[in-house]
């Protein structure tokens, strides 16, 4: 059976992992990050929990829903109504990880052999398929090649590796953009102001855009932190600030009706870079022209978000799985 090599441990690598493995491919899976999950992305400040990447996903394709009805069963997503605070914006019903949406992520990675805290610095073609060198010297190779990093990550690997895409290839995923996305952590000493069912939209004017109240979530029961995220305008005007802890003060003012400055006790900030795909490539992945299986995946390809997520990596273990029996 072809061995298949899968670079990005989220929601679209794990979930072609995951696919693949139970199908009885060889699948190995390997991400920079500490642990899996990436935008699904759960941290511990100091007592407390937060969620700073995704803060809730739909599900409304049967595949999706299947998955989420799986994890319900499991215990490992919880449905949260946040359409309570704002039924035009949100229709339809939304789930979150019932220890923060990184669980999630653990649970799909269960089974799957994956690696963590390795970072791939280059890749080669190789008479087998395809080779990637990690950041501690380690190269090992494979038949097939899923890479599901941000696009421009992925085309930075490209080319420091050296390597040439097809041009039109190449054309496909420099057209794929992400806004960037500030996340502020807080923990406090006391419930917030943040009305059930603890999730809130700001106006499009606030440096703020988001607060979520992670003791309501259910996700810090005996904590009370809460998840602020900044606008994208105000996000991508300080993207690049050497210094954003300097913008605190500044972002938990602009939430000081949900959240009073006098009870937070721990804070921290988080640069994404890259949050939500705003401009995809409309077809779940693309397959490279290349002679061995490469295809490019992840939320920059289809419907975006943690669902286009989930349905590129799905697609892509079934290009792999029809090619390899083919
Ligand atoms: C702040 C924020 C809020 C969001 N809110 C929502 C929301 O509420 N609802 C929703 O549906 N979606 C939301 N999203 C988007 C959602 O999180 C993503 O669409 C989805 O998680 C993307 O999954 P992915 O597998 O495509 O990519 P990722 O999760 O980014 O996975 C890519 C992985 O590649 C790894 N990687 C990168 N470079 C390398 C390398 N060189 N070597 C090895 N590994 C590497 C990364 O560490 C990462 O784990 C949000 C995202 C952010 C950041």
């Amino acid at each position: 059976m072809p061995t298949t090599l899968i670079l990005g441990a989220g929601l679209a690598g794990l979930t072609a992992a995951r696919e693949l493995t139970r199908q009885g491919h060889t699948v190995l899976i390997f991400d920079k990050g500490r642990g899996v999950g990436g935008r699904l992305a759960t941290r511990r400040i100091a007592d407390g929990r937060a969620d700073h990447g995704a803060q809730y996903f739909s599900a409304r394709s049967p595949e999706f829903a299947a998955l989420t009805q799986e994890m319900q069963h499991a215990g490992v997503v919880s449905n949260w109504h946040v359409e309570q605070s704002d039924p035009a914006s949100f229709q339809h019903p939304r789930f979150v990880g019932t220890d923060g949406m990184s669980s999630i992520a653990k649970y799909l990675a269960t089974d799957v052999h994956v690696q963590t805290g390795k970072r791939a610095v280059a890749v080669k073609q190789v008479p087998q398929g395809w080779a990637v060198t990690f950041d501690d010297g380690q190269t090992i190779a494979a038949d097939s090649l899923l890479v599901t990093l941000p696009a421009p990550q992925a085309l930075a690997l490209w080319q420091e590796s050296g390597l040439e895409l097809d041009p039109s290839e190449k054309a496909i995923l420099n057209a794929i953009h992400y806004q960037p996305c500030l996340a502020v952590l807080l923990q406090l000493s006391q419930p917030s102001n943040v009305p059930t069912p603890g999730g809130l939209k700001l106006p499009a004017d606030s440096p703020v855009s988001w607060v979520a109240d992670n003791q309501q979530k259910g996700i810090s029961p005996a904590v009370p932190t809460v998840t602020l995220h900044a606008s994208h305008s105000y996000s991508q005007q300080h993207l690049d600030d050497t210094d954003l802890k300097a913008l605190l003060p500044e972002l938990v003012a602009a939430a000081a009706a949900y959240v009073s400055s006098e009870t937070v006790i721990d804070q921290q900030i988080h640069r994404w870079r890259y949050s939500n795909a705003t401009e995809r490539y409309s077809e779940p992945f693309l397959a490279a022209s290349t002679p061995a299986p490469l295809l490019f995946g992840g939320d920059g390809f289809g419907q975006g978000n943690v669902e286009g997520a989930f349905l590129s990596g799905l697609a892509m273990a079934k290009a792999i799985a029809d090619g390899a029996s083919a």
